[in-house]
């Protein structure tokens, strides 16, 4: 029989609710409490074909199925944009492409020209030298999620403002809790800061793990830096290692340049 839950309890579960609907998932049921259950768990429920109690872990996984649905959610709330100055000059608003159960999300920090025209992040030079990295780490385009902290071009391709990737930056955020990543890579300063909230170098900022919504964050060095810079490949490299360690993934037989 279900049991009645507290005035406490109803909250989170609306809260809960409320959370997923946000992520444009709608279909939900209950399961009945079994005797293993917990006294502290009175409702354990499936959403998306989650099987856990949703007081397991402080977000929700989302299930592959549901994924592409709340990315799209998300990709409507954002609609056609106009909360900050960029929008202004963009032809497409690059929302992030590939795999929604990617192990790696690479973040970078906005559309260039390239990627205005196209829709699509990274696909200039800086993106073709992405693609290098990571084929280097045994992977293929389509094997991880690639997505920036702000979705419209900056004019000139300058860095984006403080206050844009304040108001871009939470979509960002709902696309990492969709794709719950076991890895995100910031590449570059922006990326870094924007994510970690930390106002440091990409020197300092590199080299370690941060925890960021459940998934591992590393840091690395921007490829169009590293186009102007290629001495700081080997850096880059090394970065990427760390992230391969960490998932178990051995590099393609050749090295990137
Ligand atoms: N640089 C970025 O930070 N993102 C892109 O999508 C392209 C270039």
């Amino acid at each position: 029989m279900a049991q009645k839950i507290s005035a406490d309890q109803k909250a989170q579960v609306a809260a809960r609710v409320d959370y997923y609907r946000e992520m444009g998932i709608y279909d939900f049921y209950r399961q009945e409490v079994t005797a293993t259950s917990q006294s502290d768990e009175p409702i354990a429920a499936i959403a998306a074909g989650r099987e856990e109690s949703l007081f397991d872990s402080p977000l929700p996984v989302i299930h592959s199925e549901a994924k592409p649905a709340a990315l799209k959610a998300i990709r409507e709330d954002i609609g056609d944009c106009t909360r900050c100055r960029l929008h202004k000059g963009r032809k497409n608003i690059v929302f992030g492409v590939g795999n929604v159960n990617a192990d790696i999300m690479f973040v970078g920090e906005g559309p260039g020209a390239d990627e205005d025209e196209q829709g699509e992040p990274f696909v200039g030079r800086a993106g073709q030298l992405l693609n290098n990295m990571i084929s280097a780490m045994g992977l293929k385009r389509q094997d991880v999620y690639i997505a920036n902290v702000v979705k419209c071009r900056p004019p000139g391709n300058r860095t984006p403002e403080r206050d844009e990737c304040d108001t871009c930056g939470p979509f960002l955020l709902r696309q990492i809790e969709v794709i719950r990543p076991k890895v995100i890579v910031a590449l570059g300063a922006v990326a870094a800061k924007y994510l970690l909230a930390i106002n440091d170098s990409i020197g300092n900022l590199r080299g370690r793990w941060y925890d960021l919504k459940g998934s591992k964050l590393g840091v690395t060095y921007h490829p169009a830096y590293l186009l102007r810079d290629p001495r700081q490949k080997k850096e880059a490299w090394k970065d990427l290692q760390m992230v391969m360690k960490y998932l178990g993934l051995k590099p393609a037989a050749k090295t990137p340049e």
